[in-house]
């Protein structure tokens, strides 16, 4: 059981049947149809053991319409005893049409006599581990079951008038039935889990996680926060130096993060928006809002390099208003930590800039306004979650604004974000040259080597990304230190950069700025550019390997090109055999430009898991419910958690107490 991780009785009643086998009827022999699964039972006319094409037990059934041939390839010798001539078997398995007629390989089997009963109720198949036998499973949740509904933890809970508007089956009415479906439930429906019980306990589910993630949103409201309201002047001068005007997507996103500021409550707020939407200024425009309120603003980026270009942007944009910015990060000498943690704790420096170094308990802030966190869906929900408990305890809760980058298909934003705002820039600043991709199989490499070498004497800059994984005889793949030697031997005239996530933050940083000033023209990189890296003058990227890349993180390295007027190209350079998900992969980054697209198609490839980056963290998913195919109940229970939340706290707790006593608890609320 532990292993299977259950440890309750909620768990045992919750771990669903994979799938059912029938043995409720008998089918004759002649009537049976190819490649499906039959129940059949006859009289052993033949028993005989063959050793080629290799060593079988052969047994031949024979009812009143027909004969079935069937094989064991494993078998015990008693077993070849047990089915002797003339002794009746029920067997149950896939017909399959062979040589000498129809057949079943291994079908479940046992003897019986005239009078044996047929099984009243479908036979559910639970996912178990060597040991633990289908038999005792079944008995211990049916003990499970019956001591739950004993203390009434089967008991409805949800008012009628919801059973019935949503058309819900009673609780536990849907758990009885999916452990014991009676004989004539359509096993295809179970299957699928289309059937109405499964669709309660999906909807319960779904219900579960809205709750909770509702009760987080709701706690944290209430908690104060400072009211940051309009000053203007700082604004304004950041407005005016800018070389460019904010689109009109951007102002209106600012518009509700000043709504929220302006508030007692602390922001939740995501602002999402794809890759080059120029989310970085927005944040600053916000953090004026909280500075010239006398606030500070702590910002937090995934990566080194990414936080070291955010230090670098807001420095060059704060300097000029006399704002003093510190900076933070994990390999930082211990005499630059000490100043920084002496400007920020003093109030000095009223915005901070740094990875997760910035949120670790001996950086103290003097009076910490807003917290941004950028490229959020880096850090995973768990992450999120914790952050926000930061500082619950004193008497003022900071705003949070969370930046992201991977856009959140709609279902995804309506549950496991549903304790967010969700702010979206649906546009991209003007005069951006559209991006072209081309694919090309890596037995070209040579043209595109080739056309690399003249997009650099026409003086374009150009990134080369080599994912970088761990070194493996198997995966055969070229790091980016071969790709570099060779490339850097090949152009030997021009200059050729590498960066990858080895080198310490100063050698990073050196590159990188190198880069940015063009005097590096061909950076060979691994995916630490993936996020955030803004270089506007580099025009292409070759990717190599991309098959072996997710949609998601295809889309941010493309991201990275494209942000100047220059039109650019990105080559994806694939090594075949290419597998069917691969294949796809490639075909939708070719074809879709739009991040909104591409995350809608990915969650459809790979479900929830990977969208939310919540692999690593650890928190559990859904279980049963499909955001993409279960649309409908999402939105009803959206709609019931609303209702329960206003009307129905006991039921509410009820529902929270139940679910979150199970292993998978969505969150601890
Ligand atoms: P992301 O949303 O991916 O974080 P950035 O904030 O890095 O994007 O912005 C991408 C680039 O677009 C930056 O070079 C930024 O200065 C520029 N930019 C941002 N807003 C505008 C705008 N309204 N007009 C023109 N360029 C802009
Ligand atoms: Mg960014």
């Amino acid at each position: 059981m532990a292993k299977l991780s259950i440890q309750s009785d909620t768990d045992l009643i919750l771990h669903l049947p994979l799938r059912y086998e029938d043995e409720t009827n008998l089918c004759l022999i002649n009537d049976v149809v190819d490649g499906h699964i039959f129940q059949v039972e006859g009289e052993v006319i033949h028993n005989e053991i063959i050793y080629r094409p290799r060593k079988q037990l052969i047994v031949q059934i024979n009812d009143s319409s027909g004969t079935l041939l069937i094989r064991f390839f494993n078998f015990y010798l008693n077993q070849v005893n047990a089915y002797s001539v003339g002794v009746r078997i029920r067997v149950l398995g896939e017909v399959r049409r062979g040589f000498w007629g129809i057949e079943m390989v291994h079908p479940k089997c046992r003897i019986v006599q005239n009078e044996t009963p047929l099984a009243d109720t479908l036979t559910p198949i639970y996912s178990t581990i060597a040991g633990l036998s289908q038999a005792s499973i079944r008995k211990w949740i049916q003990q499970a079951l019956v001591q739950m509904d004993h203390w009434g933890g089967l008991c409805e809970v949800l008012p009628s008038k919801i059973l019935l508007r949503y058309q819900l089956l009673e609780f536990k009415a849907s758990l009885l039935l999916l452990h014991r479906p009676p004989a004539g439930v359509s096993i295809t429906s179970l299957q699928a889990r289309r059937h109405p019980a499964w669709r309660r306990i999906k909807f319960d589910e779904l219900l579960a996680q809205q709750l909770s993630m509702r009760l987080h949103y709701q706690q944290r409201r209430n908690n104060n926060a400072p009211a940051l309201t309009p000053k203007q002047s700082l604004i304004d001068q950041l407005l005016c130096a800018l070389s460019f005007r904010l689109t009109a997507a951007q102002e209106k996103v600012l518009t509700e993060i000043f709504q929220d500021l302006a508030a007692q409550q602390p922001m939740q707020r995501l602002l999402q928006g794809d890759v080059g939407s120029g989310k970085t200024i927005v944040s600053a425009l916000a953090a004026l809002r909280a500075i010239e309120n006398g606030y500070q603003v702590a910002i937090m980026a995934p990566t080194e390099i990414l936080a070291e270009q955010h230090y670098g942007r807001f420095t060059s944009w704060l300097a000029p208003l006399n704002i003093e910015v510190a900076w933070l990060s994990g390999s930082q000498t211990k005499k630059q930590r000490e100043k920084a943690l002496a400007q920020i704790s003093t109030g000095k420096a009223m915005l901070a800039v740094g990875t997760h170094a910035l949120f670790q308990d001996q950086v103290v802030f003097s009076r910490l306004g807003l917290v941004v966190i950028d490229e959020q869906h880096r850090f995973g929900v768990a992450q999120r979650l914790a952050l926000r408990h930061k500082g619950d305890k004193k008497a003022l809760v900071p705003h949070q604004l969370m930046m992201s980058a991977t856009p959140i298909p709609r279902t995804l934003a309506m549950s496991y974000y549903a304790d967010l705002d969700v702010s979206i820039i649906d546009q991209l600043p003007p005069g951006r040259a559209p991006i072209i991709t081309k694919l090309i199989d890596n037995s070209r490499r040579a043209e595109v080597t080739q056309r690399v070498r003249e997009a650099c004497d026409a003086g374009k800059q150009i990134y080369w990304v080599c994912p970088l994984i761990e070194e493996s005889a198997v995966l055969e793949l070229k790091t980016a230190i071969e790709t570099y030697e060779i490339l850097s031997q090949h152009f030997s005239d021009i200059r050729v950069g590498l960066i990858h996530g080895k080198l310490n933050a100063l050698e990073k940083s050196s590159i990188m700025a190198n880069f940015s000033k063009g005097d590096i023209q061909l950076l060979v990189a691994t995916t630490v550019i993936e996020v955030g890296v803004d270089v506007p003058n580099a025009s292409w990227m070759i990717i190599e390997h991309a098959e072996r890349l997710g949609l998601s993180q295809l889309h941010q390295l493309r991201g990275r090109i494209g942000r100047g007027q220059e039109a650019s190209l990105c080559i994806l350079l694939y090594q075949k055999p290419l597998s069917k998900i691969a294949r796809e992969r490639l075909r939708i980054i070719f074809e879709h430009t739009d991040g909104f697209e591409i995350a809608q198609r990915d969650l459809r490839l790979r479900g929830p898991g990977e969208l939310l980056g919540t692999r690593q963290s650890g928190i559990p998913l859904l279980r049963f419910a499909n955001l993409e195919e279960d649309t409908d109940l999402l939105e009803a229970a959206c709609d019931v958690a609303e209702q329960l939340l206003a009307e129905d706290p006991k039921v509410v707790e009820f529902y929270l107490t139940w679910w979150l006593a199970s292993k998978n608890a969505l969150l601890q609320v």
